[in-house]
Parts: C-alpha cells; structure tokens; sequence
C-alpha cells in the first residue's frame, strides 16, 4: 500500500487525492504542485518483490507497514526530504560524456539509484558520488568533529576554583564519523556498479548542509553550505550477507502477512524515529496493542 492521506494543519486527515482535487479549507496549507510533488515522493514504487537499498536499509517492521497498509502523512513532515529531491535535480545536468547521472540499476537483492558516476572530481579516478542534504549536527557527527578539554597552561587566581587549572573547548577532527547508514547505502551501490563492470575507484558523499547559516551551525565548527566526504569500502561479503538477511526477512513478512518484531535500536534511531519521524508509528502502536492478551477481568 502507501500513504492514502495527508494530515492537515487542523489535525484532520483527508484522503491525498481529494485533497489535491479540492481542499475543503478556505485556502491550502501550501502550494498544490509542492504537495503533489510530495505525494509522488511516498508512492510505492510498486517493484514487486524487488526492494530498494534504502527500504532495506530502513525497519523492516517499518517498511513491512508501508507496504501493506495505508496510512496518513504530515506534508510539513516530507519538506526537507524534498530539498534531497531538488538537489539532485539540480546536480543531475552534467555536460561530460564520462559522467553518468542518475542511473537506475538492479542485482538480486536490491535497486538502487546512483546519483553520480565518473571522473568527477577531476583526479582521473572513477568516482562514486552520493548527494545528502542534512542538518548540521548530522554533519558535525559524520565528519567525526568533536571538542576536547585541554588546559591553557594558567589556573584560576580566585574563587572556588582558586588554583585549579584552565580549561579550554579545542575542536578535533578525527573523532569516529558516524555514517553507518550512509556508508552502507553507498557501498551497495557501488556494488552494484561494479557488477555492472563500472570500475569504482573511490567513494564520496556529497553533504549539503540545509542549515549552515544559522549560528547553532558554527557552534558545531560547519561553517559551509557543503563538504566531500570520503566514504570507505565495507567488503561485499559483509554486504551480500547482511542485504540478503534484510530481504529475505522483509519478504517472508510480506508473504507470510506478519508483521515483524519492532524495529532494532539501530534501525529506529534509538526510538527518536517512533517518536518523531516515523510515517506509520500509528499503525505500529495499534497493531502493537492488538498483539496484547486481553486481560481476563477486561474479557
Ligand atoms: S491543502 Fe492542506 S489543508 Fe487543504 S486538504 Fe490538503 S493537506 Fe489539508
Ligand atoms: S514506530 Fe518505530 S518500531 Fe514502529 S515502524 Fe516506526 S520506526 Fe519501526
């Protein structure tokens, strides 16, 4: 299935091609060509048993409701996956015959979408280039920035800290960069190249950083609109094997008409996904409560 209804401002649901027919409001809570395109944006592609690598990437629970059951969205909620959209868009124009955009490819497990293929960065190597637009916090996090106490060398001269030493924020570089997701999905796309014999010298991220200009931005030390960043090689082996268990566990889901376990810590952002960001976190708490024994005195 997919999303069947959008959420308006007053919490009422309507169904998305009513609302794009006649909004009932006395004026829509925004343009109709941005909710079309953001009603495109959560179709099912409808591939079949072929599953793409970001719905293998993502809660198998979550990806299990998607599919079979419809569900309401926030538009508000979909804006800044647009501007992912619109990026690629924009970058997916190239004047180089050696370099390929947007290409559509499939193995057994997966499909996937490269952004960018090619001597892109003008080193001679083939590249594989991926485009993400972020906050900067995911930025910072993915970059591996951290700060660090380190003392001045001087001690405080009065008050309660009287002769403790100085302690001054020093930010370092080569914290662990936490792109686990990232770097999975664009190993399995260069996989997927590379079965298609496109030779992959080296892999990058290309970040857009959707909110560097505000201040909260320089105070995580991201002080431009974008960065490159080197993505390493996660072996195939590891990626046929983990891809092969996600898919296999969607699809038995699917087939059998089971809804699978809550989706792990890792898959739900440590629960921040449920709370805030998850299009079907309703249905997976009424299919939740449903899955409980009733209580004898309540039967
Ligand atoms: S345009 Fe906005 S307010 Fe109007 S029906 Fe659609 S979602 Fe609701
Ligand atoms: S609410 Fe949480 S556990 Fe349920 S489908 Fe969404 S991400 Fe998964």
């Amino acid at each position: 299935m997919t999303a069947n209804q959008f959420v308006c401002p007053n919490h009422d649901k309507i169904l998305i091609t009513q609302c794009l027919a006649t909004c009932p409001h006395h004026i829509r809570c925004m343009a109709k060509p941005t909710l079309e395109t953001v009603a495109k944006s959560v179709s099912d592609r409808k591939l079949g048993r072929k599953f793409s690598v970001t719905e293998l990437i993502s809660g198998t629970r979550e990806q299990y409701l998607k599919k079979t059951i419809a569900y309401a969205i926030n538009p508000q909620d979909h804006i800044f996956a647009m501007h992912g959209s619109a990026v690629h868009s924009i970058c997916e124009h190239s004047t180089s015959s050696s370099v390929l955009t947007e290409l559509r490819l499939a193995n057994d497990l997966y499909t996937g979408q490269i952004d960018c293929y090619g001597d892109v960065l003008g080193n001679g190597k083939k590249i594989l280039l991926d485009y993400k637009v972020t906050s900067s916090y995911k930025a910072m996090v993915a970059l591996g920035y951290y700060k660090e106490d380190v003392p001045t060398g001087e001690t405080y001269k009065t008050g309660l800290k009287k002769g403790q030493p100085k302690i001054k924020k020093v930010w370092r570089y080569d914290g662990v960069k936490k792109l686990y997701e990232w770097a999975l999905q664009v190993n399995a796309y260069r996989l997927l190249l590379e079965e298609h014999n496109f030779k992959v010298d080296d892999m990058y991220i290309q970040l857009y950083v959707r909110d560097y200009s505000v201040r909260i931005s320089s105070e995580r030390n991201i002080t431009q609109p974008m960065y490159l960043l080197h993505i390493n090689k996660i072996s195939d082996h590891w990626l046929k094997a983990y891809f092969s268990a996600k898919k296999e566990h969607l699809a038995a889901a699917l087939n059998d008409k089971i809804a699978p376990a809550f989706c792990s810590h890792r898959e739900s952002w440590h629960g921040r996904k449920c709370v805030n960001y998850c299009d079907v976190h309703e249905e997976c708490k009424r299919l939740y409560a449903a899955s409980l024994p009733v209580a004898e005195d309540a039967a």
